[in-house]
């Protein structure tokens, strides 16, 4: 199969930083619900609380949210991590911890819409943050775009739309020579399938509420750098005043979440490896956009930045975007759903409402239908795509 683990993060996810000695030998570690931590002297307490790795008061760290945040770190290769209540949480962490009034943000346009809305709620008329737009793939445009006061260059690869990919290296080493912080979210590939702080991206987001927790039944997200002062900076300049950190039974669930995420993403691009080989040779099927498929139009990239595939993808019929809808409601497997990187499939016409405009600026049309392939097996789900496809007239 077309993909690579790599044997330190299978060690990290396993057994690394866990204390067993400290948890009577068990196997899973301790879920620390406790708001505070007591210690024998008031002089303690006070050394206690100026240690990233002690504990003193919930809102600022706790030990379940600590072992997660050391995994998630070691993963992708940073110096440190950090949690927090959503990938939303992290996401405007991350703006609020680099930018302040005045400064200017580059962003993906095919990057993840809520990222969008809070500029344009909160960001741009609040906090006097512009923000503008560009593709990602043209470093022409890139380098056009960039003003005296970028400050923050905000990036997704593959994107959850078409999955277009960027050349990450090259676009991390352009902002590195104008002084802009890159931020990426790299939630598609997971740390297994993808490092970009190796290519010199300065912040990579997680939200674990995909594949990491993987069961659909937790909200999280996550940080990492390479650089441990912006952590900590992070940490206590923007978290502890939020108050976003993610709560110690959601890190537990990541973290058992974690442990079966290679197995999970074996069979997940297993499967959708095969739903898309069978999508792209259905008559019905114009296009199918997978960063697995050697159609993709960036194949060659993929291969030297990714080493596997999800379970997500989508495509588009040789027909009108209602025809779209019709298909995924006879889908029988797939659930109408948003988000994904569950068990479970799911299905969904995610530009549908959008105008013909924005569809257009994509290079798709509004019938683009997007699928999670989840865990019921490669020949039920193609058997209800096939269904499902043969249905539509
Ligand atoms: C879901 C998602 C997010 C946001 O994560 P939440 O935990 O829902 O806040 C960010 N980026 C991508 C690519 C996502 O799919």
């Amino acid at each position: 199969m077309n993909m690579k683990f790599d044997s330190d993060q299978l060690f990290t996810i396993t057994h690394e930083f866990e204390d067993y000695e400290r948890q009577l030998g068990a196997v899973s570690p301790p879920v620390y619900l406790s708001s505070l931590h007591v210690f024998p002297s008031f002089e303690e307490y006070l050394k206690g609380s100026g240690d990233d790795d002690a504990f003193f008061y919930g809102r600022v760290s706790n030990p379940t949210a600590r072992l997660l945040e050391k995994k998630l770190a070691a993963m992708e290769h940073g110096a440190d991590a950090l949690v927090f209540s959503s990938g939303m949480a992290a996401a405007t962490s991350a703006i609020l911890a680099t930018c302040q009034a005045g400064d200017h943000i580059l962003c993906m346009r095919d990057s993840y819409r809520p990222v969008h809305a809070f500029m344009a709620n909160v960001g741009t008329p609040r906090l006097h943050i512009e923000i503008s737009f560009v593709s990602g793939t043209d470093l022409d445009e890139v380098k056009r775009a960039i003003r005296p006061n970028t400050r923050l260059m905000i990036l997704e690869s593959p994107a959850t739309f078409v999955f277009s990919v960027i050349d990450i290296k090259a676009i991390a080493a352009l902002c590195k020579e104008y002084g802009v912080t890159t931020y990426l979210d790299n939630t598609y590939s997971t740390p297994l399938f993808q490092n970009p702080l190796d290519m010199g991206i300065d912040i990579v987001m997680h939200t674990l509420s995909k594949y990491i927790g993987g069961h659909s039944d937790l909200i999280g997200g996550a940080l990492i750098s390479k650089d441990a002062d912006l952590i900590h900076k992070m940490r206590h300049g923007v978290r502890e005043w939020l108050g976003g950190i993610l709560g110690p039974m959601e890190a537990w669930l990541a973290i058992r979440g974690l442990r079966s995420l290679p197995a999970r993403l074996y069979m997940h691009q297993d499967t959708a490896m095969k739903a898309a080989r069978f999508l792209e040779s259905h008559p019905k099927v114009k296009s199918v956009h997978y960063t697995g498929l050697p159609s993709h139009p960036q194949a060659e990239l993929i291969k030297k930045q990714m080493r596997g595939h999800t379970g997500l993808m989508s495509f588009e019929l040789d027909r009108e975007p209602d025809e779209a809808v019709k298909m995924i409601n006879a889908l029988k497997l797939f659930g109408k759903g948003c988000s994904w990187g569950g068990f479970e499939s799911l299905a969904l016409c995610t530009m549908y409402t959008a105008s013909e405009e924005a569809a257009r600026a994509s290079g798709v049309s509004r019938g683009l239908i997007r699928i999670h392939c989840g865990l019921e097996g490669a020949d039920n789900l193609v058997a209800d795509l096939a269904q499902a496809l043969d249905s539509i007239v």
